[in-house]
């Protein structure tokens, strides 16, 4: 039997809302979370001391494209149209090894920064589940449905969802790019797929506020009306942004139990204006979840990052320091995306799947560490993260990736960078 036991645990946020346990061992088998309390008895293959830890539930990026991080830097504080013109030219060039590169080097700074699972929409995607697997990640991967790029519809989907059918830690989904870039003819297709195979599909809406304009003037609606007319919208509808929408498509989303993705760094740096209405979508019980987008609108990959500026953001826009608390932030990267796409995990309990982030309290980041949450949220950022358990494994040990060599994939990631952007200004 595979067996961890971590002893003494200094600090357990077992669920973002619950008490936060001190000095209690977490015993693992076969990957799963058996006996949590005080002084365990029982053998186990490995005991590790955790005088010095805080564990939480590992985090949960809910929007990605992970390998656009060979982007990061490229063009920055640009307008977002002039923005997006430069990415499409230089995303021309890419070849699957660019795009396996760059997943891999993702893969790793999400491991490191205590992510263990992440949705993830872009092309070849059949490179990013082997960077998935290689890491030992999950992730939730759909390749980009786009009408202008040959090649890449709902044909091209089935095909990788054809090449990835058995994968443990890889879970395929569809993923049209937004109602921009797909026909109406495109949407139905997917959608009906979508509702025939049980498929999750993700896209990007109302991101932008000439998104709607351009929608209202196409169709006489807006976005998530458009969607419902479509008969779009259900439980297996996750919407990338949803920054730019009425209270009356809010409740249409409520409604049919759509959940939607927020991602306040991208958007704030690519200055979509205005912000995500969190409390109206709480309102109407629509799922929220926090997402960094990609690397080169954000540019990091860290949710500790995502999770501050989410809950500043709205204290900031609704001028009210109590409009969101940490413990809700917490929880929009932990157990809301793990309850959306019905995986076994998002809290530290008996039963769930042991994908657990290890902190380290010596780190000056969480001292004094009087309130752990509040540090998690508002102080700590990746860095404090010294270990990563995906279903009991150690993909993480002491800061550095276990059976991987960061050397090398920092070279292949420089590489594929050189390759793509080395002629460029
Ligand atoms: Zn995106």
């Amino acid at each position: 039997m595979d067996s961890v036991l971590l002893r003494n645990c200094r600090f357990v946020v077992t669920h973002a809302k619950k008490r936060v346990l001190e000095n209690v061992d977490i015993l693992i088998e076969n990957g799963k979370i058996s006996q949590i309390g005080k002084s365990i008895k029982g053998e186990a293959e490995e005991k590790i001391d955790c005088s010095q830890k805080i564990i939480m539930p590992a985090l949960f990026n809910a929007h990605t494209h992970a390998s656009m991080v060979l982007f990061r830097g490229y063009r920055d504080d640009q307008e977002l149209q002039t923005w997006l013109q430069d990415i499409w030219k230089v995303e021309a060039k890419l070849k699957p090894k660019h795009i396996y590169a760059g997943a891999l080097y993702a893969c790793m700074e999400m491991a490191k920064s205590g992510t263990w699972c992440f949705v993830d929409m872009y092309f070849e995607e059949e490179e990013v589940a082997n960077a998935v697997k290689k890491v030992g990640l999950t992730a939730l991967l759909g390749c980009a449905i786009i009408d202008a790029i040959k090649g890449w519809d709902l044909e091209r989907s089935k095909k990788f969802i054809k090449n990835v059918k058995g994968s443990e830690n890889i879970i395929p989904v569809l993923a049209p790019h937004s109602i921009y870039t797909c026909s109406e003819e495109t949407l139905k297709e997917v959608n009906e797929f979508s509702k025939e195979h049980s498929l999750f599909k993700t896209i990007h809406l109302s991101e932008t506020r000439k998104e709607v304009f351009d929608c209202v003037k196409k169709y006489g609606k807006r976005p998530v009306e458009y969607l419902h007319d479509l008969f779009f919208l259900d439980e297996k509808t996750v919407i990338f942004h949803g920054s730019w929408v009425t209270k009356n498509e809010i409740k249409l989303l409520g409604e049919n139990k759509v959940s939607a993705v927020h991602c306040p760094v991208s958007n704030m740096k690519l200055a979509t204006g205005g912000a995500f209405p969190m409390r109206e979508y709480r309102e109407q019980g629509v799922r929220i979840m926090l997402g960094t987008d990609g690397a080169c609108s954000n540019n990091s990959l860290d949710m500790f990052r995502e999770m501050k500026v989410a809950a500043l953001l709205q204290k900031w826009f609704r001028w009210k320091g109590s409009e969101v608390k940490a413990e809700e932030v917490l929880e929009y990267t932990t157990n809301s995306p793990c309850a959306c796409f019905g995986l076994n995990s998002g809290s530290v309990e008996i039963g769930k799947d042991a994908n657990l982030a290890l902190l380290d309290v010596r780190h000056y980041s969480l001292r004094p560490l009087r309130n752990v949450i509040s540090n998690i949220v508002y102080s700590a950022t990746g860095n404090c993260v010294s270990d990563l358990l995906v279903r009991g494994k150690w993909i993480v040990k002491d800061g550095k990736l276990v059976n991987l060599e960061e050397e090398k994939i920092i070279e292949k990631m420089e590489e594929a960078v050189e390759d793509l952007l080395g002629e460029e200004k």
